[in-house]
């Protein structure tokens, strides 16, 4: 049984909660190095170009959330050792889309089949692979979902990652609240400016300054439809929806909820290797140097 926490009815959904927590540079590479077995202050501190205090504030806020416990330094929970699917969909995009990385990426081999590989998104029921624009997917918002409850609260947080941009692109995808929305909506088929506009309901100089973000970084394209690289990034999205509903949960119900049509099941998240085809376990993922 998962630890699930609850969300009082009418406020932020499980996307908008999970958005504010992981859309976040730093914290995405704690549990990263975490992930790769950091676990004592000093061993962030050696591995990241990581401040004492903004390390310390992230550890304690990733804590209070359950993805760490406290004890002999910090232990991943089942919660936190989970985000592994979006890391691996994050490490995969970045190191496909963004040529100019400032940290040289490793690569990776599956522990199974001992080769190099690619995480491909599946449907978790039927196996089949699942892509942006193959239209295999049904659904949208659900009993909690709206625009407004999937964003997270705005905050007055300065960005802190400065020049380290360690995952430079996806933050700007995802660490920003008018530019996840922006990319939800793409996603779901917006590409007009008002309809844009409507489902962000900000003003419009602040649309225009995240489409305009959004096209410089080729995510996409000057008639703001979803490039190559912008639909690339759609096994993120949905490993962040999967771990979000996986772990918090509203009173009303899962903010969105999508039938895979081909098998007719709920859809749900998975990951398989391009290689082998094998199911990804968070085991099984070795990086090489
Ligand atoms: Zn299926
Ligand atoms: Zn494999």
């Amino acid at each position: 049984m998962l630890d699930v926490t609850e969300l009082p009815a009418g406020q932020r959904n499980a996307v908008g909660v999970t958005l504010g927590l992981l859309g976040d540079e730093w914290s995405l590479l704690i549990l990263r190095e975490a992930l790769l077995g950091a676990s004592r202050f000093v061993d962030w501190r050696a591995r990241l170009p990581i401040s004492n205090a903004v390390l310390a504030a992230r550890l304690s806020r990733l804590t209070e959330a359950g993805l760490f416990v406290r004890g002999n330094g910090y232990r991943l929970t089942e919660r936190g050792a989970d985000v592994w699917s979006v890391l691996l969909s994050i490490w995969a995009w970045e190191d496909r889309w963004v040529p100019s990385h400032p940290e040289r990426l490793p690569g990776r081999v599956h522990r199974l089949c001992g080769k190099p590989f690619d995480p491909v998104l599946v449907c978790s029921a039927c196996d089949t692979g699942v892509l942006a624009i193959d239209h295999s997917l049904e659904g949208g918002f659900g009993p909690s979902g709206s625009w407004e409850r999937s964003v997270p609260e705005a905050t007055t947080r300065r960005r802190s990652v400065g020049d380290a941009g360690l995952f430079p692109e996806t933050t700007a995808l995802i660490g920003n609240r008018w530019s996840a929305a922006l990319v939800g909506a793409a996603f779901q088929g917006v590409h007009r400016f008002n309809d844009f506009q409507r489902c962000l309901n900000t003003s419009p100089t602040m649309v225009a300054d995240r489409i305009r973000t959004l096209c410089s970084l080729g995510v996409l394209s000057d008639d703001y439809r979803l490039t190559g690289k912008g639909l690339a990034f759609f096994p993120v999205v949905m490993c962040l929806v999967g771990w979000a509903q996986r772990w918090y949960r509203a009173e009303e119900g899962p903010a969105l909820v999508y039938r895979h049509l081909p098998c007719g099941t709920d859809f749900e998240a998975a990951l398989d290797c391009s290689t082998c085809g094998d199911r990804l376990t968070r085991k099984d993922v070795v990086p090489t140097s």
